[in-house]
């Protein structure tokens, strides 16, 4: 039983989800509970709405689901506010069919709201919001919890295994996968809760927009945000569309995944199910339910079991554990030995800022899996495995290799940001040492771009990623310092 926890919560089987971030006793005058949500942007199975709702039909009293985007936070572009307004819009949807209050708020001139989600929490009985391990999700229900004067609790939601489950004595992904595996067959399956209250119809601290499709062009181009990086043509945003991918997963890509999921060059080769993931759109439980019941070989359905869960859920697990997943000293410490005696080498295929960023460095591979997250939005993930090497030589030293990495995913990926964005890096930085030593990557292990250049078309591949016409985006001067590392907005 987690400890901390009222009865509604401490007796449900989603109990283990939940990270208490305060003690504070419930407020028996609140107006509702309040469900604040950042990133588990889908209204079915979401054991963050679930907990608001359990908690509500036990203080008898409506669930508010609020949802606000920002002009301030890191990277805000018109490629991420498009995708997250999509989202909004259809959660704000699902929660009205589920009989709960939904309040948007887009931060814009004209319309500032300063504190909104610390004065929704006033009028609050109990608030709930997503226990997120990076990205400012983390540190902003921090500051809730340390401001409120009710409970807050946070909910795990993007990981079929709530991860406090796995225990902290664990060290390595072998050990995780232990503990990790005889657990999923037990999370498989949930039920949404249903609220016993009437929807909240009460006064608010704010005029809550109601976000139609048609007008996100115009709202989005008046933003004070990047509108040099584009709108994906490629991930459109909503829960349809993340319909659309999962019901190609199953009939185009997991017949094949095991054998065809490394070669970046097949259009069928992976799901690209990553940004709806990261935005939560969609959750494992229902991937995997539906993956389930789908016909294909049990090699396929394993491989991809290893990623979405082995691989995803073991990078949620140890962001968890460090106190900025973002930064570089979670690098292996042999490897950062090692690149630090060759931080001073010559590097002879060092890079500006903007031609890393534009894709036009004089690596030819290199540019078309950049021109994958110039263009699209996403990167195959064979691609980022040669992207995320290189990077070392193409800049001055570790540390700036590291910043321009994380800079480069986090400002144009769709799921970029994300636990996992940084657990890659970092394996790209470290993973198991090779037998050579090599200057400027010590025994840090390269990797060659033959398994996309010398593939059968792969040499048309390349020309064909050359010739997509590129959006010109912004190039600031330096590297930016990573944001969630120095100051953080106040929300
Ligand atoms: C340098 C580098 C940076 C990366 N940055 C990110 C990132 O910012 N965000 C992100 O979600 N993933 C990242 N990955 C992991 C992986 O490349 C992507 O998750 C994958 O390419 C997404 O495409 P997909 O949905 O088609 O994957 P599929 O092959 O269809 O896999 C299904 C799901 O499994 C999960 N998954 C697959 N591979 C991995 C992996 N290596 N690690 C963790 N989860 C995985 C993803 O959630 C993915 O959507 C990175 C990998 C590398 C090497």
């Amino acid at each position: 039983m987690t400890p901390n926890l009222p009865n509604a919560l401490s007796g449900w089987r989603e109990a283990p989800r939940i990270r208490p971030l305060n003690d504070r006793a419930p407020e028996a005058h609140g107006r509702y509970v309040l469900c604040w949500l950042q990133q588990a942007l889908r209204a079915y199975d979401n054991p963050v709405i679930d907990a608001a709702i359990r908690l509500g039909n036990a203080m008898r009293r409506p669930v508010l689901v609020y949802h606000g985007l920002r002009e301030d936070y890191p990277y805000a572009s018109d490629r991420l506010h498009r995708f997250i307004l999509g989202a909004s819009r259809d959660l704000a949807a699902g929660c009205v069919a589920r009989g709960l209050t939904f309040a948007c708020h887009l931060d814009r001139a004209g319309r500032r709201e300063k504190g909104l989600v610390h004065r929704l929490g006033a009028q609050a009985a109990a608030i709930v919001v997503e226990d997120q391990p990076s990205f400012v999700a983390r540190w902003q229900a921090a500051r809730v919890a340390a401001r409120a004067s009710v409970p807050v609790y946070a909910i795990n939601a993007a990981c079929l295994v709530p991860p406090a489950l796995i225990g902290d004595d664990v060290q390595g992904r072998s050990g995780f996968l232990r503990r990790h595996e005889p657990e999923r067959a037990a999370w498989a399956e949930t039920e949404d809760e249903a609220p016993d209250m009437a929807p909240y119809a009460g006064p608010l601290p704010f005029r809550p927009d109601d976000l139609a499709e048609g007008e996100f062009a115009a709202l989005i181009g008046a933003l004070a945000i990047d509108h040099t990086v584009p709108v994906s043509p490629v991930f459109s945003a909503g829960r349809a569309s993340a319909e659309e991918r999962l019901t190609r997963l199953l009939t185009d890509v997991l017949p094949s995944y095991a054998s065809a999921r490394n070669d970046a060059t097949r259009p069928d080769g992976a799901s690209g199910l990553s940004p709806y993931l990261h935005f939560g759109v969609i959750g494992p439980r229902e991937i995997m339910a539906r993956i389930g019941t789908a016909t294909a070989g049990a090699q396929h359905k394993k491989k991809f079991a290893d990623e979405l869960l082995g691989w995803r859920e073991w990078f949620h697990f140890q962001a968890r554990r460090l106190d900025a997943p973002e930064r570089y000293d979670r690098v292996a410490g042999w490897a950062r030995a090692k690149l630090a005696d060759h931080a001073t080498d010559p590097r002879p295929d060092s890079e500006t800022l903007e031609a890393m960023l534009r894709g036009q460095t004089r690596d030819e591979t290199w540019n078309a899996c950049q021109r994958q997250f110039l263009i699209d939005g996403w990167m195959h993930n064979n691609l980022r495995m040669y992207w995320g090497k290189r990077i070392i030589a193409m800049t001055p030293d570790p540390e700036a290799a590291w910043a321009a990495a994380c800079y480069l995913n986090d400002r144009l990926s769709l799921d970029g940001r994300d636990p996992s964005t940084y657990g890659n890096i970092a394996a790209m930085f470290g993973g198991s040492p090779s037998d050579r030593e090599r200057p400027v990557y010590g025994r840090v292990a390269t990797r060659g771009d033959g398994s996309t250049r010398r593939r059968d078309g792969g040499a048309a591949w390349l020309a064909d990623a050359a010739s997509r016409p590129a959006p010109q985006v912004s190039v600031p001067p330096v590297v930016p310092v990573d944001p969630y590392l120095t100051g953080r907005p106040t929300i």
